[in-house]
């Protein structure tokens, strides 16, 4: 294991009300401190596939975020699914598996914790974030285990879907 400390995390579940635009800055520290720690190189490929991705609202497949830094910053396929795996492991990202289709990504930002609408049907995906679960939640202690990070996915199926299956009928 390397030395390196999750940060990132010590707030929780204790808000600072860290700001949408010191987020990018504050994931560019922390990784920093984890690519010293890992003995990693400090590439500016490696930044760029950062920045990205905090740029990106919502979530993001590997494929499409390659996709997307074409334009702007060309980085090899491998050097975003590496750098991916990184983020992963800093914990600046998390990587959702809704149903059958591709792995997703999204930025970590301590206090906009949100839950998730998987529609089975054609794979949309909704959030919506809810103050009494995050009520509980930040108040309910763990014996010999300390909380990083939660989300909840409820699965079901969105109008569209619904309205095809009754027409169906
Ligand atoms: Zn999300
Ligand atoms: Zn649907």
């Amino acid at each position: 294991m390397c030395g390196f400390t999750h940060k990132a995390w010590a707030t929780f579940p204790h808000d600072i009300g860290m700001k949408e635009e010191n987020a990018l800055e504050k994931a560019k520290e922390t990784f920093t401190e984890f690519l010293q720690a890992s003995h990693l190189r400090k590439t500016p490929e490696r930044y760029a596939v950062l920045e990205r991705a905090y740029r990106s609202e919502g979530h993001f497949s590997a494929e499409s975020l390659y996709r997307d830094m074409q334009t702007e910053y060309r980085v090899s396929r491998a050097t975003v699914y590496n750098t991916l795996e990184l983020l992963l492991q800093s914990r600046l990202v998390v990587k959702h598996q809704f149903g059958q289709q591709e792995a997703q990504y999204e930025k970590v930002v301590p206090d906009k914790v949100h839950h998730h609408l998987v529609c089975t049907g054609c794979g949309k995906v909704k959030e919506f974030s809810d103050k009494h679960i995050r009520t509980t939640i930040q108040a309910r202690r763990f014996a010999y285990f300390e909380p990083e990070y939660y989300t909840l996915y409820i699965y079901g199926l969105c109008s569209k879907c619904r309205q095809k299956k009754r027409g169906k009928k």
